[in-house]
């Protein structure tokens, strides 16, 4: 009579762990090209055990899919420097994050997501898809003058295969920072979600400021 139990059991266990599961944390990570976000975000994942994601690397993996429907769209972007519509991105992000979550059971819930939000669409599309999901904690802002990010970007070009560490990419780059980009960091700092850092120094003194707001 109650043979139709065993078969719900699987559902009840997955059901329990989702509501076991704590809402992810996410710090939103920001700063020009080249300021040391990907740099910084090793470190944190290093020493506080936080899961990286970063928006560009989640783009190019899936630009690099072979039947992707999305890849051609987003080469194109990333070559011009614009950015790519909000809802490709946040999908991505939703994707990992789950995924994470899930292999995980629920025990890595801790993200820094890196190069996102970078403009007005990214914002609204992440708030109407996510801001009920998740847990926003703050802003880091890794703030770095053009010429010390361009020295960085045209070094780490000699070696980086990325179609945009050129200079004429960079260009694009950078004013799509200053025009779209830094309106959403002043954004946050209204609400006073941003914790800013100064970013033109070695790796090693950065991160001892960045350390700081992770105690
Ligand atoms: N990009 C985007 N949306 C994002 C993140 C990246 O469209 O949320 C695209 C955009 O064209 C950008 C490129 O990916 O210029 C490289 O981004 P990445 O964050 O890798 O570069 P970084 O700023 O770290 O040098
Ligand atoms: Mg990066």
């Amino acid at each position: 009579m109650f043979n139709f139990i065993p078969s719900l059991l699987p559902s009840v266990q997955a059901v329990r762990r989702i509501f076991s599961m704590a809402k992810p944390q996410v710090i939103f990570v920001l700063g020009g090209p080249g300021a040391g976000k990907g740099t910084q975000c090793a470190k944190i994942v290093e020493k506080f055990g936080y899961v990286h994601l970063s928006a560009g690397d989640l783009l190019r993996k899936e630009k690099n899919t072979p039947d992707s429907k999305v890849g051609q769209l987003i080469a194109n972007y990333i070559k011009e420097g614009k950015i790519v519509p909000v809802k490709i991105t946040c999908g991505l992000l939703e994707k990992a994050m789950n995924e994470t979550m899930e292999e995980t059971n629920g025990e890595k819930y801790k993200f820094l997501i890196d190069g996102f939000p970078r403009n007005k669409d990214n914002l609204d599309g992440w708030n109407d898809a996510m801001n009920d999901k998740v847990d926003l904690k703050f802003v880091l802002f890794f703030d770095c003058p053009e010429s010390v990010c361009t020295t960085r970007i045209l070094e780490r070009g000699q070696t980086s295969g990325r179609t945009d560490d050129n200079a004429d990419s960079l260009k694009k780059r950078f004013n799509t920072y200053a025009t779209e980009t830094k309106p959403i960091i002043d954004h946050y700092g209204e609400s006073g979600k941003v914790r800013k850092i100064a970013a033109d120094h070695d790796p090693e003194t950065v991160f001892q400021e960045t350390s700081k707001y992770f105690q």
